[in-house]
């Protein structure tokens, strides 16, 4: 596997303590950890790890996973180095390991609105895609028009908003109903406001945010 990895110039790191990935105080060590960096180097190693037959897991902000003690997968993939993206008039194509928060200020900044309430959402844009993530009746099923997906078999498919089958924080790909992994997701851009408003949206989001954060402490003292 390492020379597969050096061959295609994938990055990795080997013999990972899981607390120093995870940055909490779980034993364990990770035999191996993949950054692709292009997505063709993704669709390399997930096809590679499926005729392989190893275990692994593909990981993006790790936000919304905790993984145990026991934890034990032959490799994990993580994301969060595939940032690209490729914009039209319409649409907007972002790879699977865009920051959602970054994304979302990104659009607003140019005057797009809709993603407001992204704002402050840890985690990649793959991640929220197959989990619906949204806050403050802003969901991310609102703008995601198709997700691209890898299948194990090697197909590379598009579903659209109606076969994501949106329901509150799930989807078909979450429920796995559709199996493979998120390469990228299309988003809708043509919903436009004046930059006060959404920036007036914006600060209302921070302060709902941060009220809800100063409650969840409040209720822990
Ligand atoms: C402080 C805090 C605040 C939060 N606030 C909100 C909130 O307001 N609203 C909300 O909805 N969520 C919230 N979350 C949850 C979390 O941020 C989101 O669910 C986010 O979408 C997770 O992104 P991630 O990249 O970290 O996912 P990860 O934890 O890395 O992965 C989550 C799941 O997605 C899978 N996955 C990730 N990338 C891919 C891919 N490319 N292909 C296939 N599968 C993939 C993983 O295997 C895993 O099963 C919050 C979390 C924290 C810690």
């Amino acid at each position: 596997m390492i020379t597969f990895l050096k061959n295609n110039q994938i990055p990795y790191k080997e013999h990972i303590p899981l607390s120093e990935f995870t940055g909490m105080n779980q034993m364990g060590i990770l035999p191996l950890i993949v950054y692709p960096k292009k997505i063709e180097q993704l669709k390399t190693i997930y096809l590679k790890i499926i005729n392989s037959k190893l275990s692994f897991d593909i990981l993006g902000g790790i936000t919304n996973t905790y993984l145990s003690n026991n934890y034990q997968r032959d490799i994990i993939i993580v994301t969060t180095k595939l940032k690209g993206i490729e914009k039209s008039d319409e649409t907007i194509w972002v790879e699977c390991g865009y920051s959602l928060t970054k994304i979302a200020r990104k659009l607003s900044s140019e005057g797009i609105t809709g993603y407001e309430g992204f704002i402050g959402i840890p985690g990649t844009i793959g991640a929220a895609a197959i989990n619906n993530s949204g806050a403050f009746n802003s969901n991310i099923s609102n703008v995601v028009k198709k997700v691209r997906l890898l299948t194990p078999q090697g197909h590379t498919i598009d579903l659209n908003n109606t076969e994501l089958k949106y329901t509150t924080r799930n989807s078909v790909l979450k429920n796995n109903l559709e199996k493979g992994i998120v390469l990228c997701v299309e988003l809708d851009i043509t919903n436009k406001d004046t930059i006060e408003n959404i920036q007036t949206k914006i600060k209302t989001v921070n302060t709902f945010r941060k009220s809800y954060v100063n409650f969840q402490n409040w209720r822990i003292d």
